[in-house]
Formats: C-alpha cells, structure tokens, sequence
C-alpha cells in the first residue's frame, strides 16, 4: 500500500497526456510508464532477433523496436511480430515505403519523422496505411539528425531546435488528422535533453517517450540516463522510457526498471536494499547481493529485502522490508519477516534460506493479488 499521503516528500505528480496505443500496451494518460529497449540483431537474422526480443521481454520490456533498413527487414518483420509476446516498434528512417511495409507486416508503432518522409503524396501513404494496420507513430527527434534549415537558423543543435522540429512533425500529423502519436526529443548531453523535453512537454499533450540517446556504456550510459531521465521523471515528464546502453538490451531494461524502481513509478521484482559494507560487517554483504540478484531474478511480483552488514543499519532497514538479513557474531544473522526480527540463521546457509523467504512471500503477494482481482 503506497503511504504517500503521509510522506508527500514522494509524491510525484505526472504530466497529463494523451493516451495512445502501442498495440496492446497504453501509452500517456494514467498508464504505467512502459519501458522499452531495442534489439541490436540483423533484423533479416529473424530467429536471433526473435531471441533477443524474448529475452527483453522476459526481463519485462513491455515493448520493443526493431530496426526496419530494407525491404527484406520488413519481411522479416512479420515473423518477428507473429512470435513476439510484445508490441513491436518498427523503426525507419527515410524510406516512406519501409513504414507502409511495416505497417502491413503488423508493427503496433511506426518510429517515423513525417517531415522526412518527402512528399506530401508519400506522408498521406504512410499515415493512410499506420491508419488501415492500428499503428500509432513515434515522432523521434534526434539532436544529431536536425532539419538543414533548423541547424541554419539555431546556428547548432539545441532545445529550441529540437523542439521545433517536434512541433513541425506534429504537425503535418494533426494536418492529416492522425492523432496516435508520441513524441521524443533525444540527445545525447543530458542538459540539452533534459531541457528539451521540458520545452516540449509544456507545448503538446502528446504521450511522452524519453531517452538519453547513445548514452554510453553500461556503467556510464546508466549513469546519464538516471541523471537526465531520472530528473524528468521526477517532474513528472514521460509516458514511456528506453535507456540507450552500448550493452545488451536485457541491461536496458534492468535499467530502466531500476530508475522506475527509484522514483516509486513502477516496481518489478525484488527492491534489493544493501549497505556498502565495512569493517563491521558480519558477512560477505557484497558477494551475498551479487548472488541474490542473480538467485531472485526469476521474481516478478514487487516486494523489498534487505541485506545489511551489521546491527548498526540493519534492525531500521527491515523494518520497511517484506525481508531482511542483518549481518551479527558468532557465523550467523537475524532474519526479518514484514519489519520484524523472526528467526537466527547461519551464514552458510543464509542464501538458501533468504531465496526460500523471498519465493514464500511472493507466492503469498500473488495469491492476495489474485484474490483481490476475483472479488
Ligand atoms: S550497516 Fe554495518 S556493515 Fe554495513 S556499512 Fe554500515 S556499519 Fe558497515
């Protein structure tokens, strides 16, 4: 149960939008903000893609793009579609044909810039055709990819830049009556995104997609995106997010889960709270985390478990945990049930044990859900 009315220190107030459809998924309105990523397979590589399509989805993508360059991607896109359990965005570039084949091959989202498309006879074909197939459209503005004549007038790709070009390709959208869009404007420095999507969110009531574009690495990449993505957020701007890793896009995901997790948008999984460990500790707290996370990966229900070194954070931690282990003397700890100090437990044993704890509760989590659903 969430307690914000007695700590409004986290409350979080969303930016009202629109609501459009990704295939099944809502995106804007009241809808939990969805996180994607992107596949980084050869899309005519169709099993490999549908693999890592999966893959993203099991780690709890709720969509996912794919690139669509030529002819034989849209081909291939069908089969991708056909076998994957989520939505998937197909992205394009300039070809209006690519859009139109994707389209038909079944995307639920096109990612595609009406205003590069050409002509107007090309822009009324690709709308016309997301229209006939249930597609909404991504507008994906890129501080790297500007219009010629913004670049000339802004003298160098900037907020005001950006945000124009957004406003353009809306648009040409609104002209067309086409109203199933979101939005993003993508940069890969977090002030110039963070300051753009500002603009752009006090300008259209459209669904928001946020990213940091080629954020980097791993490390570093999660880095900028908690920083630009996770200020936003707080402000309450973005309806769906992607992290842009150099790194498997299950890690995206991870990711992009963690900085929901963070700001109480949206939980999955096991919230591991652990202290960074010290002389005091009364176990390995770094390599029991490690291996916790990889032992309780298969948990989807959201619940919390702490594992602290020692007394001095440890009985305070569990008290806001479904479980907790603190670390004491003598080769063993005391585990907390729902805040309470419950049972002693060796520390060889501790690992078994906690995963034991954790699967028990959130059988128990999932059977009261289940419950509630059918009153
Ligand atoms: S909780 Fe204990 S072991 Fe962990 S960092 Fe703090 S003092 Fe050290």
């Amino acid at each position: 149960m969430s307690l914000n009315h007695v700590r409004p220190w986290r409350n979080i107030y969303r930016r009202t939008s629109r609501q459009i459809m990704v295939g099944n998924v809502p995106v804007g309105g009241d809808a939990p903000i969805s996180v994607q990523t992107m596949t980084n397979t050869v899309t005519t590589d169709i099993a490999g893609t549908i693999a890592q399509v999966q893959a993203a989805a099991e780690a709890g993508a709720d969509i996912v793009r794919v690139s669509v360059p030529d002819e034989d991607s849209a081909r291939a896109l069908k089969d991708i579609v056909r076998e994957s359990p989520v939505p998937i965005v197909a992205d394009i570039h300039f070809h209006y044909r690519r859009g139109i084949e994707a389209a038909e091959a079944g995307a639920a989202c096109l990612r595609i810039n009406p205003g590069n498309i050409g002509s107007e006879a090309r822009v009324k074909e690709v709308i016309q055709a997301a229209r006939d197939h249930g597609c909404s459209i991504r507008i994906g503005v890129n501080a790297g990819s500007l219009e010629k004549h913004l670049l000339e007038k802004y003298g160098e790709p900037c907020p005001d830049a950006m945000v124009e070009s957004g406003m353009d390709h809306i648009k040409i959208l609104q002209d067309h009556d086409f109203h199933e869009f979101k939005i993003s404007v993508k940069a890969s420095d977090v002030f110039m995104a963070a300051a753009a999507y500002q603009q752009l969110a006090e300008q259209t009531d459209a669904p928001i997609h946020l990213g940091i574009t080629e954020a980097g690495g791993l490390t570093s990449g999660t880095i900028k995106s908690a920083i630009g993505m996770g200020n936003l957020l707080w402000m309450g701007i973005g309806d769906t997010i992607r992290v842009s890793l150099s790194a498997d896009p299950v890690e995206e995901v991870k990711v992009g889960y963690e900085i929901l997790k963070s700001l109480g948008l949206r939980h999955r999984g096991v919230n591991i709270i652990s202290c960074p460990s010290c002389a005091r500790q009364g176990f390995d707290v770094i390599k029991t985390v490690e291996t916790l996370e990889k032992r309780l990966e298969h948990i989807k229900t959201p619940m919390s478990l702490s594992i602290i070194g020692c007394v001095v954070n440890g009985p305070g931690e569990a008290l806001m945990t479904d479980v907790g282990f603190t670390g004491g003397g003598a080769g063993s700890g005391m585990v907390y049930l729902a805040g309470k100090a419950s049972h002693k437990m060796n520390n060889d044993q501790m690992v078994d044990h906690i995963v034991e704890e954790v699967e028990k509760k959130a059988a128990s989590l999932e059977a009261e859900a289940a419950k509630d659903a059918a009153e």
